[in-house]
């Protein structure tokens, strides 16, 4: 039985100062509402120590939401893992599609990523998804073998216990379009397959599969209820307390 497991990924917004209030207020909610999703936020870099000192005693991870690809170094502007697990953060985002389109982080480059996020002990949520130019080309599937197989070269089976795959079309990021329930868990089907093909049966079953792109308190029921979505990684409902607690808390 996977357990759902609920993320909000903050983007370049919430100062640290914002982000410990809204934090520490969403910590007490959890904590009354006893959710039986695993729910991360990510908040930006300079936020995390002010928002893990907010959470503190709450089962609330905070996850990095990018982290290069060396631990020390002349990487000027760059952030490591090895200074987040310092700070005692344990989960990192990578691959996210604002990463690979604004960024140009290429698949080889996030494969680097994760498998030294994962040397280094930490859970990966490795972002997959299409374009809408490659969906309407007939594109996905190859958008997504590609993406899944060199994003997880070299990763071990043992470290896949590690890795949470979040598939976010890129269409419905931010867009209000979100993928139809049927659609989402067609993909996350085909990924849970891909994933059977590379490292068997069990570690496929075990992979927690989250969609993202426009999730809301109204339409997560849904999307939720499909056999292959084991959660949400959730953008711009994830910035205030109104509109995540009811996304935390439709299982309940
Ligand atoms: C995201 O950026 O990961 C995301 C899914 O954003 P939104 O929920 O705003 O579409």
């Amino acid at each position: 039985m996977r357990r759902y497991y609920i993320a909000g990924n903050w983007k370049m917004n919430l100062t640290p100062s914002e982000g410990a209030l809204y934090a520490a207020e969403l910590a007490k909610a959890v904590q009354k509402g006893k959710p039986d999703a695993k729910v991360m936020i990510a908040p930006a870099f300079v936020a995390i120590p002010a928002v893990l000192e907010a959470v503190k005693g709450s089962p609330i991870i905070v996850a990095a939401q990018n982290a290069a690809d060396h631990l020390s170094g002349a990487y000027t502007g760059e952030v490591s893992l090895s200074m987040l697990k310092d700070l005692g953060v344990g989960t990192v985002i990578l691959g996210h599609s604002e990463r690979r389109a604004i960024y140009g982080e290429s698949d080889a480059l996030i494969n680097a990523k994760t498998k030294l996020a994962l040397s280094e002990g930490f859970e990966v949520i490795l972002c997959v998804g299409e374009t809408l130019e490659e969906r309407e080309a007939g594109k996905l599937e190859d958008v997504l073998s590609r993406q899944v197989k060199i994003g997880l070269g070299g990763v071990s089976s043992a470290d896949m216990s590690r890795v949470v795959i979040a598939y976010e079309p890129v269409w419905a990021i931010g867009t209000g379009k979100t993928a139809t329930p049927d659609d989402a868990d067609n993909a996350h089907a085909y990924i849970r397959g891909l994933i059977n093909g590379l490292y068997g049966k069990d570690v496929a079953e075990q992979l927690i599969i989250q969609y993202g792109g426009s999730v809301k308190a109204d339409n997560v029921k849904e999307l939720m209820a499909k056999p292959n979505v084991d959660g949400a990684l959730v953008g711009g409902a994830s910035l205030s307390i109104d509109k995540f607690l009811p996304i935390i808390e439709f299982g309940l």
